[in-house]
């Protein structure tokens, strides 16, 4: 079972490399100009996908704001983005049941940091 401070480490790493992807995959604004944040398509409650690449995308907090209020909008939006193949692979990547462990988020965070 993973504990709540490898979490809390592995988030701070993750979502550190998520937005190095340096401008907002929805409307392209730069990191520089923008806040840029790390957006779930599945809700980061579910620890299945919370730190998968497939589910994660960095948005600026407006966009991030409006996929939240706009819920249809962002799927029609993400389905296109990702496509149809990859979109399926996160919807089968979120329905696996996925226990982690310490040592496995350790090896996340060697990944990603
Ligand atoms: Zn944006």
């Amino acid at each position: 079972m993973a504990t709540k401070k490898m979490i809390k480490k592995l988030d701070k790493v993750f979502g550190a490399f998520i937005r190095s992807r340096k401008n907002c995959e929805w409307c392209a604004k730069d990191g520089n100009v923008v806040q840029l944040q790390w957006c779930h398509i599945f809700t980061r409650k579910c620890h299945n996908t919370r730190w998968s690449e497939l589910n994660s995308l960095c948005l600026c907090s407006g966009c991030h704001r409006k996929a939240h209020d706009y819920p249809v909008l962002f799927t029609e939006w993400l389905k296109d983005y990702l496509g149809e193949e990859i979109y399926e692979e996160l919807k089968r990547e979120h329905n696996r049941t996925k226990k982690w462990m310490d040592y496995e988020l350790e090896e996340l965070i060697e990944k990603y940091l």
